[in-house]
């Protein structure tokens, strides 16, 4: 199959143009580099069935070109990052929300499956756990920016579905759970590479709020692996999915663990959330996926456990 991702340099999508191409699919990636990067795609380059643009999606005229020449579109390509988003609420909801359209649109044209890229941020403060895609969302008031970054998720889910259901354009929406692994970069917020980075170089592990909050963190390979098996899947398509792990850690731990694995002699500090981020700041104490669907759609199986995600980051850190 040929496939155009979006968005396609950045941490997740780099990891899947190398699976499919490992799978003998083409891939296109199409990527303005905004918080993606070259290196993620450098290895690719002279791969045979790898071809890339250094652009927007909001250069539609490319965009609708790259769509006609695909049998299948992921859309990545978004703001992401608490840090980012907290600071550039803007470029957050139109990146997120012009991006998702225009895709949406011309995918339309030709009725290309689109698989849209959502988050488990999309629950929102909900205590509902483990989080099941019927499950209501929970917003934060409008001032606080956090919850744009959920919202316009949201709203991208509304209109693929929205799609799928007036115009009978194929879209599967992954919320993706916490993904962590080799190439994410901490620069927007992410906690594990920055754990890592802080215990590695022997800096303070900045603990925010009181570190009793939890995460079920999922390694990019076993992301992949549940992404190109929905793809094939033509039970996913109009549904919404989990894609996560359950293996759940509190940020306090979390920060131990990384101590302990990197054998480090950093203190543990904890920051309060006004000062790690902005005044008011709103966390959520738990965020867990319920798996059951993904589970009965196409057999996935979280594989790694968090003790080897974070070798993994912890070696790709170390190599940097
Ligand atoms: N966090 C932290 N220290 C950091 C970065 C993040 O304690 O240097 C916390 C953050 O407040 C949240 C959790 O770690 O409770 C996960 O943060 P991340 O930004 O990775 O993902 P989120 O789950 O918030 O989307």
């Amino acid at each position: 199959m040929r496939v155009l991702i979006t968005g396609g340099a950045g941490f997740i999508g780099s990891h899947l143009s190398e699976a499919l191409l490992a799978a003998n699919h083409q891939v296109h990636v199409l990527d303005n580099l905004s918080t993606g990067s070259i290196d993620n795609i450098a290895h690719l380059k002279t791969r045979p069935g790898f071809t890339y643009d250094i652009d927007a999606v909001e250069n539609e005229s490319l965009l609708a070109e790259l769509i006609d020449r695909a049998d299948v579109v992921f859309h990545f390509a978004a703001a992401v990052g608490v840090k980012l988003i907290v600071e550039q609420p803007v470029h957050t909801i139109e990146t997120n929300v012009h991006g998702t359209e225009v895709v949406l649109k011309h995918a339309n044209k030709k009725k290309k499956l689109v698989v849209v890229a959502s988050t488990s941020e999309v629950y929102g403060k909900s205590t509902d756990v483990p989080f099941r895609e019927d499950a209501d969302l929970v917003m934060g008031p409008t001032p606080k920016h956090r919850w744009a970054y959920a919202c316009s998720k949201a709203i991208d889910e509304f209109l693929a579905l929205a799609y799928w259901k007036e115009r009978k354009l194929p879209v599967i929406i992954v919320r993706f759970f916490n993904t962590v692994g080799p190439r994410q970069t901490g620069q927007y917020g992410m906690v594990i590479p920055n754990f890592v980075r802080q215990a590695l170089a022997g800096e303070p592990i900045t603990v925010f709020g009181d570190g009793t909050q939890c995460r079920s963190f999922t390694h990019v390979y076993d992301v992949v692996r549940a992404l190109t098996a929905l793809m094939a899947e033509p039970k996913a398509i109009g549904e919404v999915i989990n894609v996560g792990n359950v293996e759940e850690v509190s940020i306090l731990g979390l920060a131990e663990r990384v101590k302990a694995l990197t054998g480090s002699n950093s203190p543990i500090r904890l920051i309060p959330y006004d000062q790690a981020y902005e005044s008011g700041f709103e966390d959520m104490p738990r965020r867990l996926p319920d798996l059951t669907k993904i589970r009965r759609m196409i057999g996935y199986e979280p594989t790694h456990a968090l003790d080897s995600i974070l070798a993994d980051v912890v070696e790709f850190i170390r190599n940097q």
